[in-house]
């Protein structure tokens, strides 16, 4: 009996799925072909019924958490996308592609429709529904975003470049040292995009160069809400440099 079945006895195991939300795989031979989507093709499983989904020139395909089935049916009947001057602020800050997920994130404070600030928002651009790890209640849509603005808590491109880049030398652990402007160094642990440790905050974190002899490891700032964005030609080279990088503005 595997964890799944303990954890739902009346749920029908599915050898190819194997029930494990958020498996990633090659598509199996049971997969049947559902209709198009945006970006790509949904598949269900014909023993289980469950959905997965491919982007259009990738070999991987990808189950869809149930919980975030509705969302991603949304994500799929919905046109994503910003206006030239929430565009253009974010090319400024610029992104880091995630290679494995396949998109750009970049890192702002986001004011939704309701008013609501989140200093510690991700605008998503991807070719993908929201459907591995997200809490169906962070995942919001292009045209929720009522304004942006610089957060404080962002991290400097050439940082969060660098834990993107960054190989893991031991599991789950891929260290990048960082040095506040007070001269206290840290170490970023995994893919970070803020900052945010007892009263310092991402704006003024540097790379410190630091290869060896880690000091204090700090952990990723959870990510308050994604704002998912279609994916467009020319996105990459618009929001990948980032024109602050370079510490001009
Ligand atoms: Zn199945």
């Amino acid at each position: 009996m595997n964890i799944w079945q303990k954890l739902n006895p009346k749920r029908v195991v599915c050898n190819t799925c194997q029930g494990i939300d958020g498996m990633q795989g090659l598509p199996p031979a049971r997969l049947r072909l559902v209709e198009p989507w945006k970006f790509g093709t949904l598949y269900n499983c014909s023993f289980c019924g469950r959905s997965w989904f491919q982007i259009d020139d990738q070999k991987r395909i990808d189950l869809i958490q149930e919980r975030l089935l509705p969302l991603s049916h949304h994500w799929n009947l919905t046109s994503l996308s910003v206006g030239a001057a929430h565009l253009h602020k974010l090319a400024h800050i610029g992104g880091t592609r995630n290679p494995y997920y396949q998109y750009i994130g970049v890192p702002y404070s986001v004011q939704n429709a309701s008013g609501q600030r989140h200093d510690k928002a991700l605008v998503m651009f991807g070719r993908q529904p929201p459907y591995f790890w997200y809490r169906p209640e962070t995942v919001h849509w292009a045209n929720e975003i009522a304004d942006i603005a610089a957060s404080p808590y962002t991290l400097p491109l050439e940082v969060r470049r660098a834990t993107f880049e960054k190989q893991e030398i031991a599991m789950g652990f891929a260290p990048v040292g960082v040095v506040s402007p007070q001269g206290q160094e840290y170490t970023l642990s995994w893919q970070s995009h803020f900052f945010d440790w007892q009263s310092v905050r991402g704006e003024g974190i540097r790379l410190s160069g630091r290869r060896d002899r880690w000091r204090k490891t700090v952990a990723s700032v959870p990510v308050e809400e994604y704002y998912f964005v279609d994916w467009f030609s020319g996105c990459e080279k618009l929001l990948l440099s980032g024109a602050s990088a370079s510490g001009k503005d």
